[in-house]
């Protein structure tokens, strides 16, 4: 069975391999120096000026942002993780207000300020880069520009658990940018990152963070020293030192523009088959179909073309089909599972099959 869900992605076979290796004890100088390594290249890749790594899923991370940088939280939910920003705010009494949309609808700038201008007392925004729930990208970099030209000391805090190392992210005007293990780093689940400003590191040091296991403060102390507050997840930060040793022989730029390719060229392919496309703004780090019939779809994706792609959540859960196109996915992978989609869709009653996907995704893909 071929894993194409957008999380958790499938583990390729050098990654298996440095996880393979017998474990290292935490405190030792050998895995510091892996842990000060992966730190060191996490802080470029993500673009910030410290990172803290958590054993937890990336809802830990959010659950300690929100502790964090919050006395009365903004939420943007359009989908099943902006919910969860909600529903995080609200079990740490921040009192969140909610800005509501459709799941394909990505939040406009202007919605948001009229928040923070009717209420002074939101002093955090909570946001996805790409909402998984719909594959939707919200305009997160132009909505940080503006809340910090508003007021520059709102937080705000950017889930991009499906968006860093899918596509650069510029964190000019991002506080904490979250992301997680078993998304593009195409790890196992169950190690979160949390990458810093100037500004959020002040906040945690002045405070003495919050709370005690996601206490950041009592991380960052420990973690710009090289070792973990408690038992590191050494296995996957040496997983993790692998995936960006191969992203770096690839070359991060180049390991971008293919994510990109593959994207463009799945999102030809897909409307050559007249497949609908979810999103008003569909994120690249997966290909996002609407179809009436999607799980019956799936289903036949599953038992005859051994390709596990991921359905949606809530009411959409059997009106969506979502295939990653996150991490070292192969274009050859993509061009298969569209047309497998398109036969799917032809076994199903809908539009003959002629292979106008594979073509279309080939020669955009090879252009
Ligand atoms: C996967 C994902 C999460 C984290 O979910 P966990 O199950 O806690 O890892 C959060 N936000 C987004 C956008 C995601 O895609």
């Amino acid at each position: 069975m071929i894993l194409m869900t957008p999380g958790p992605t499938p583990v390729p076979e050098f990654a298996r391999a440095a996880m393979a290796t017998p474990t290292i004890h935490h405190r030792t100088a050998e895995f510091e120096a892996i842990f000060g390594a992966v730190r060191d290249r996490l802080k470029k890749f993500m673009r910030a000026k410290e990172v803290i790594i958590l054993a937890s899923t990336g809802t830990g991370a959010m659950e300690a942002c929100v502790t964090h940088f919050a006395t009365k939280a903004l939420t943007i939910n359009a989908g099943k993780f902006g919910e969860r920003w909600t529903k995080l705010a609200k079990a740490h009494g921040k009192n969140p207000t909610e800005l509501k949309y459709d799941w394909n609808t990505p939040a406009p700038v202007n919605d948001i300020l009229a928040a923070l201008e009717s209420d002074s007392a939101i002093d955090a925004v909570f946001i996805q880069i790409c909402e998984s729930a719909g594959g939707l990208r919200h305009p997160v970099e132009e909505i940080a520009r503006a809340i910090k030209a508003k007021n520059e000391r709102i937080f705000v805090i950017a889930d991009g658990i499906t968006a860093v190392g899918v596509e650069p992210i510029d964190t000019t005007h991002i506080d904490a940018l979250i992301t997680g293990s078993q998304k593009a780093f195409m790890l196992p689940p169950a190690m979160a990152i949390i990458g810093l400003s100037e500004r959020a590191i002040e906040r945690i040091e002045a405070t003495g963070g919050a709370g005690y296991y996601f206490n950041l403060a009592i991380e960052l102390k420990n973690q710009r020293k090289n070792t973990t507050a408690w038992t590191a997840p050494t296995t996957l930060v040496q997983g993790l030192q692998a995936v960006l040793g191969e992203i770096d022989k690839i070359g991060e730029e180049k390991f971008y523009a293919l994510t990109a390719k593959r994207h463009a060229a799945g999102i030809a392919a897909l409307n050559a088959i007249g497949a609908k496309i979810y999103p008003q703004k569909p994120a690249l780090s997966m290909l996002t179909v609407y179809h009436e019939d999607a799980a019956n779809l799936r289903k036949w994706l599953k038992k005859e073309a051994d390709l596990n792609a991921a359905g949606g959540q809530d009411d959409l859960k059997d009106k969506l089909i979502r295939i990653n196109n996150m991490g070292f996915v192969a274009p050859q992978e993509i061009a298969w599972a569209i047309n497998a989609l398109e036969i799917a869709i032809a076994k199903a009653g809908g539009r003959k099959y002629d292979g106008a996907g594979v073509k279309t995704f080939t020669e955009n893909y090879y252009k």
